[in-house]
C-alpha cells in the first residue's frame, strides 16, 4: 500500500516492560515509549511490576534516550486498594513518569484529587468502541484512549476523523483473549489466578476431553481437525504487514502486548516494529513488507498470527491449528560488558549453552554469528559448557552494547 508523505502520521512504538532489564532491552531495540507495571497497582502478577525506586531510574534511564514511560495503574480497585492508591500515585508521579494508564473511574477521581495535573491513559480494559465513549472520557480528563482490541481499522479510522484532538491507541502485536478484552473468570476458575486482574495462566488454551463419568479411562474424541481441537486457542495478534492501514487509521501509538514475556521476546518484536515503522518513514510511504521481520516475528513464542479484528469481525473466532506454543528459538544469553582490549564480551547464560553450538547475537541493526567453540568462565577459564545464570566470556567480531541479547535454535 503506498500513503503520501502528507497522509503518514508515524505512530510510537510502545513496548512493555515488565522489569528493568526489559526497560533496558525496549530501550536499546528502538521502542519510543515503554509500559511499566507499578508494584501493587497494575493489572499484572507481581512478576511484571516494578518497585518505585527501580521506576524511578528507569525513568531517568529511558528519558536520557529520548523514550517515554507510562504507568499501569489498570487495576479495577476494591475499597481496600484506595488508601493504597492515594498513596502511591504522588510518589508515582514523582518519579517523572509521563503518563499514568487507568480504568478504573474511582482512580480517576481519585487521581484528579491527589495529582491533578498527570497525564491520563485510558486502559483498554474500559473498552472503549465508539466516538461518544471518547468524548466521555475526553470529558472526564483522559489524553489517550487505547482502544478495545474488538474494532475493525474501519472503525478506529472512523473514531480517529470523529475525536481528532484525542491520542488513540492500539495493539498491534501479541496475545488475543477469546472473551472480551480479558473479562473472564475461567483461570481463576481453574486455578485461582484472575485475567482480572492480570494473572491469566491461559487454561483456554488448554487441552480438554469430554468424558462420561463411569468411563473416565474412554474419553469421547471430539475432533475439529486431524489434529486435534482448539476449539478456544486463539491465534495472536500481528499487524505488521499492515503498518500503512494502521497508520491511515490515525492512531498515535501502537503498543505491543506482554509484560510477561521475556527480554529476548521484547528485543525481537521491538527491534522488527522499529525496522517496519522507519521503513514506512523512509520510503515517502511507499511501504514495502520485507519478509524478514515475518520470520523474525516466528523466532518467538507464539500461537500462530491473525491480523485479528483489524479487517472484518469474521477472525472474531480465529483458532489456531497450532494449541502448542511455536518458538524456533531461545534466549542463549544477555551481554553484561564487552572488552575491547580483548573484544570479548561477558555474558550472563540464559540457556543451557554448549561449546560449539550456534548462537547469534541480535544488534539493533543485524544479527550477528558469534563463535562459541572457546567458551570461558569470568575467571578466564576454559570450560566446554555453561548453565542459565553462569557468567561467561566470548569472542565477538565487533563492539556490542550492554544488554543485547543472544539466542540459539530452540530444543524440540
Ligand atoms: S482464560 Fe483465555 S479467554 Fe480467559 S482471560 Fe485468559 S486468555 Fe482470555
Amino acid at each position: 500500500m503506498s500513503l503520501k508523505k502528507t497522509d503518514i502520521r508515524l505512530p510510537e512504538l510502545l513496548i512493555p516492560a515488565g522489569n528493568p532489564e526489559k526497560l533496558r532491552t525496549a530501550v536499546l531495540y528502538g521502542a519510543n515509549a515503554v509500559y511499566v507495571g507499578v508494584e501493587g497497582l497494575s493489572l499484572r502478577s507481581a512478576s511484571a511490576e516494578m518497585s518505585l525506586s527501580d521506576l524511578a531510574a528507569g525513568v531517568s534511564e529511558a528519558h536520557a534516550a529520548g523514550v517515554r514511560v507510562y504507568g499501569a495503574l489498570n487495576t479495577f480497585a476494591r475499597n481496600a486498594d484506595l488508601a493504597v492508591a492515594r498513596k502511591i500515585i504522588p510518589e508515582l508521579i514523582a518519579t517523572g513518569i509521563d503518563a499514568l494508564i487507568v480504568s478504573d473511574p474511582g482512580l480517576i477521581r481519585l487521581i484528579g484529587q491527589v495529582a491533578p495535573s498527570a497525564t491520563l491513559h485510558l486502559s483498554t480494559q474500559a473498552n472503549t468502541t465508539n466516538a461518544e465513549a471518547v468524548r466521555f472520557w475526553q470529558d472526564q480528563g483522559v489524553r489517550r484512549i487505547i482502544l478495545a482490541r474488538e474494532l475493525t481499522l474501519k472503525e478506529i479510522g472512523e473514531i480517529a476523523s470523529a475525536v481528532p484532538d484525542m491520542e488513540l491507541e492500539i495493539f498491534i502485536h501479541g496475545a488475543m483473549c477469546m472473551s472480551y478484552s480479558g473479562r473472564c473468570y475461567l483461570s481463576y476458575h481453574r486455578n485461582r489466578r484472575s485475567a482480572n486482574e492480570g494473572d491469566c495462566s491461559q487454561p483456554c488454551r488448554w487441552e480438554y476431553l469430554l468424558t462420561e463419568s463411569t468411563r473416565l479411562s474412554d474419553p469421547l474424541i471430539l475432533e475439529e481437525d486431524e489434529r486435534f481441537s482448539y476449539l478456544l486457542s486463539s491465534k495472536d495478534l500481528c499487524l505488521v504487514e499492515y503498518l500503512p492501514q494502521v497508520a491511515a487509521a490515525g492512531v498515535a501509538s501502537v503498543k505491543i502486548e506482554g509484560r510477561m514475556k521475556s527480554s529476548y521476546y521484547v528485543a525481537v518484536v521491538t527491534r522488527a516494529y522499529r525496522q517496519a515503522i522507519d521503513a514506512l518513514s523512509a520510503h515517502q510511504g511507499e511501504y514495502c513488507f520485507d519478509p524478514h521481520w515475518g520470520r523474525e516475528l516466528k523466532t518467538v513464542s507464539h500461537r500462530g498470527y491473525t491480523t485479528g479484528f483489524a479487517f472484518a469481525e469474521e477472525k472474531t473466532n480465529e483458532t489456531s491449528p497450532d494449541l502448542k506454543i511455536i518458538q524456533t528459538h531461545e534466549p542463549a544469553g544477555i551481554v553484561l560488558s564487552f572488552d575491547s582490549d580483548q573484544d570479548r564480551a561477558l555474558i550472563e547464560v540464559r540457556n543451557h549453552l554448549v561449546a560449539g553450538e550456534h548462537v547469534e547475537l541480535l544488534l539493533p541493526d543485524e544479527n550477528i554469528d558469534v563463535d562459541t567453540r572457546r567458551l570461558h568462565d569470568e575467571n578466564d577459564n576454559r570450560i566446554s559448557e555453561a548453565h542459565p545464570g553462569a557468567r561467561i566470556l566470548i569472542e565477538v567480531p565487533r563492539r556490542v552494547p550492554q544488554g543485547a541479547l543472544l539466542r540459539k535454535a530452540a530444543k524440540k
